[in-house]
C-alpha cells in the first residue's frame, strides 16, 4: 500500500474523549474512529489488525477440532425464552420487533442458537464430539461503554461451543481450547495468564479467564510464586480469622457521633480500632434490599455476595431506597432493628471475631457501642464476603499471594447440561438410551485483544505492535520525495518485497522526513527502512526496529532478506 492512497488519519494531540493509552493511539494512529459510544469504524489498519488476530484464532480453533459457522445475529425471543434468560439478560440485551411484531434481540452471545441447531440436527452419539465456532459482532448495552475496544457495545467475539456425550468428553473438550487459547494469545505476542474464575451462582461449572497482564486492566488478579495458583480476585477464598476473642460482653449503649460519617472518623471519635467497627452495608439485589456486615477495614466482594444470595443484579443501594426503608442516610446505618423491617444481614466470616462492636444507630449523629450478635441482631449466617486484600495468603500453599491487574480476553467455560436441558438437545448412545449432551462455550474478545496489544506494546512514540499483528511489517521511507533517484530506489524496493510476500507500506507522501518518521513510530511497524542520501551512491538504507532505538546501515540487495529472517523468527 501506499500511503498516498491510504485512508490513516493520524492525530497529533490526544483526543480528550479517551482515557486509557490503547484507545488514545488507536484513534491517533488512525485504526479507528467511533460513531456511538461503545460502536467503531475499522479504518484499513484497524481491519487490518482484526483480520489477522481473527486469522491466529481461525487457525488454533481449526487445529483445535473446531469448525467454522455463521449464525445470524438477530436471534428470535423464544429461544431465550426455552432457556429462561429472555428476561434474565437485563438491559445489556439490545431487544428489537419486526414489522409483524415478533420479538428479536442481537446476539450478545450464542448459546441458545447454537443449542437450537444442534438438537435439531444431531441425534446419535456417532455424531458427537462437535465443536462449532464463529467470530461475529456480539451486542451488549454494557453499562458504561468505554475505554476504546476494550468495553464496546458492538465488538468482534469469536464464540466456540463443544458438544460431548459425557463428562470425560467435556474435560477433552475444555482441555483442547484452553491450550488452543494459550496458542492464540501467544502467537499474539501477549503477556496472559488463565486464571480461575467465577462461574456465576449455583448450577455454574468450571472456568478459566485468560487475564493478559496490564495496569489499565479492569480485572484484579492474585498468583502465586510458590505454587501455580492464580485467580480472579473475584474468587480468590479468604481464610477465615483465626483469632479468639474473648472479650466480655458489655452493655450496649447508644452515643452521640457528631461529624463522624466515616468508618474512620467514628474510630477516631469514640477511639477505637476500625476492626471494632461494623461497616454496614445495603445492597439492591434485583428488587430486594439486602444487609451486608463487613468488618471496619475490609471491603465487600459483590461476586461472592451474589453466589450466596442468587440474583440478576447486585448494586449499592441508593441513599434515597435507604432512607425510604431505615428512615436514616448514609454514615449511621447499624444492623440493630432491620430483622423487624424484614432485611436480611449477611455478615462476612470476620464479623465473629467483632465482640462489643460500633455500629450506626440507623439515626442521624447516633452510634451504638457494645453491640453483640445474637443479643442486639441477628444474621443469616456467615460468609466469605470480602475482597482479598494485599499480603493475604494463597489458599494452595500459604505462601503470600501477589497481585497484578489484568484485561479479559478470553474466557472457558463447562456449561454441563444447562442449555442442552432446557432446550431437549439430545442424543441416543450405543443402547439406544436417550441421553442429555455436556456442553462447554468459550469467548475470546477479538477486537479486546487488539486493544489489550496496545495496553502492552507502546512507547511514549506509539504502538509497538507485536511481529504476528502488525497492519503492515515494513514501512519505507524516502527521506526526500523531489529526490528522483531515491524515490526509484523505495519504489523499486518496494515492488520487490511485494513479490516477497512483505506487507509493506510505501509512505511516498510530500511531507519532511521528520513527519513520516513521527507517523511510522506513531502506527507502529515492526520494521522501517529508510531510503536516504547513501541508497543511490553506496548502496545503503537504514533499518530500525521499532522495539529498538538504534537504526543500522543495511545493504540494499540484503534487506529483503534480513526482514524475511526477522519475520521468521
Ligand atoms: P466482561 O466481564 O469483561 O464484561 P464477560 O465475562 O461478560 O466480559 P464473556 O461473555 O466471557 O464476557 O465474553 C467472551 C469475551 O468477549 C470476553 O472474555 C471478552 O474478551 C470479550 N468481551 C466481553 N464483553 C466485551 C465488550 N463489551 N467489549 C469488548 N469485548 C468484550
Ligand atoms: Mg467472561
Amino acid at each position: 500500500m501506499r500511503m498516498t492512497n491510504a485512508l490513516v488519519p493520524t492525530l497529533r494531540s490526544v483526543p480528550a474523549e479517551a482515557e486509557i493509552i490503547s484507545h488514545q493511539l488507536l484513534l491517533r494512529a488512525g485504526f479507528i474512529r467511533k460513531t456511538a459510544a461503545g460502536m467503531y469504524n475499522y479504518l484499513p489498519l484497524g481491519k487490518r489488525v482484526l483480520t489477522k488476530i481473527e486469522n491466529i484464532v481461525r487457525e488454533e480453533m481449526d487445529k483445535a477440532g473446531g469448525q467454522e459457522i455463521l449464525m445470524p445475529i438477530t436471534q428470535p425471543a423464544e429461544l431465550w425464552i426455552e432457556s429462561g434468560r429472555w428476561n434474565a439478560y437485563g438491559a445489556e440485551m439490545i431487544r428489537l420487533k419486526d414489522r409483524h411484531n415478533r420479538e428479536f434481540c442481537l446476539g450478545p452471545t450464542h448459546e441458545e442458537v447454537v443449542t437450537d441447531l444442534v438438537r435439531n440436527e444431531v441425534n446419535s452419539y456417532r455424531q458427537l464430539p462437535l465443536r462449532l465456532y464463529q467470530i461475529q459482532n456480539k451486542y451488549r448495552d454494557e453499562r458504561r461503554p468505554r475505554f476504546g475496544l476494550m468495553r464496546g457495545r458492538e465488538f468482534v467475539m469469536k464464540d466456540l461451543y463443544s458438544f460431548d456425550r459425557d463428562q470425560a468428553g467435556l474435560d477433552a473438550s475444555y482441555k483442547a481450547m484452553y491450550d488452543a487459547y494459550t496458542n492464540v494469545f501467544t502467537r499474539c505476542g501477549l503477556t496472559f495468564r488463565p486464571v480461575e474464575a467465577d462461574s456465576g451462582a449455583i448450577g455454574g461449572g468450571y472456568t478459566h479467564e485468560f487475564m493478559v497482564l496490564a495496569e489499565n486492566g479492569e480485572a484484579t488478579i492474585v498468583y502465586c510464586d510458590n505454587c501455580d495458583y492464580a485467580a480472579n480476585i473475584e474468587i480468590a477464598p479468604c481464610a477465615a480469622p483465626k483469632e479468639e476473642v474473648s472479650e466480655e460482653i458489655k452493655e450496649m449503649e447508644k452515643v452521640y457521633t457528631p461529624d463522624s460519617k466515616t468508618i474512620d472518623a467514628v474510630g477516631a471519635y469514640l477511639k477505637v480500632p476500625v476492626e471494632k467497627c461494623i461497616k454496614t452495608l445495603f445492597v439492591q439485589a434485583d428488587d430486594e434490599l439486602i444487609c451486608v456486615l463487613l468488618r471496619g477495614n475490609s471491603e465487600l466482594n459483590d461476586v461472592k455476595l451474589k453466589n450466596i444470595h442468587p440474583c440478576d443484579e447486585i448494586e449499592m443501594a441508593e441513599p434515597e431506597a435507604v432512607q425510604a426503608k431505615i428512615g436514616c442516610s448514609f454514615g449511621s446505618l447499624g444492623p440493630v432493628g432491620l430483622k423487624e423491617k424484614g432485611i436480611k444481614i449477611y455478615a462476612d466470616l470476620e464479623m465473629k471475631t467483632v465482640v462489643n462492636g460500633i455500629c450506626g444507630a440507623n439515626e442521624e449523629e447516633y452510634h451504638f457501642i457494645n453491640v453483640n450478635v445474637g443479643r442486639d441482631y441477628e444474621v443469616e449466617g456467615y460468609y466469605d464476603l470480602r475482597m482479598m486484600q494485599e499480603g493475604e495468603v494463597c489458599p494452595h500453599c500459604g505462601a503470600v499471594l501477589k497481585q497484578a491487574r489484568g484485561i479479559e480476553v478470553g474466557q472457558v467455560f463447562k456449561l454441563g447440561t444447562k442449555y442442552s436441558k432446557a432446550m431437549g438437545a439430545t442424543f441416543l448412545d450405543e443402547n439406544g438410551k436417550e441421553n442429555i449432551i455436556e456442553m462447554g462455550c468459550y469467548g475470546i474478545g477479538v477486537s479486546r485483544t487488539m486493544a489489550a496489544a496496545v495496553e502492552q506494546n507502546y512507547d511514549e512514540d506509539g504502538i509497538i505492535w507485536p511481529k504476528s499483528i502488525a497492519p503492515y511489517q515494513v514501512v519505507i521511507v524516502p527521506v526526500s520525495d523531489k529526490n528522483v533517484e531515491q524515490m526509484a530506489i523505495a519504489e523499486d524496493l518496494y515492488e520487490k518485497m511485494i513479490k516477497e510476500g512483505i506487507e509493506v507500506m510505501l509512505d511516498d507522501r510530500a511531507e519532511r522526513a521528520g513527519v513520516k518518521f513521527k507517523d511510522a513510530d506513531l502506527i507502529g511497524y515492526p520494521v522501517r527502512i529508510t531510503v536516504g542520501k547513501k541508497a543511490a551512491g553506496e548502496g545503503l538504507i537504514e533499518y530500525k526496529l521499532r522495539t529498538e532505538k538504534e537504526s543500522s546501515e543495511v545493504a540494499l540487495n540484503e534487506v529483503i532478506e534480513k526482514v524475511k529472517k526477522y519475520f521468521a523468527e
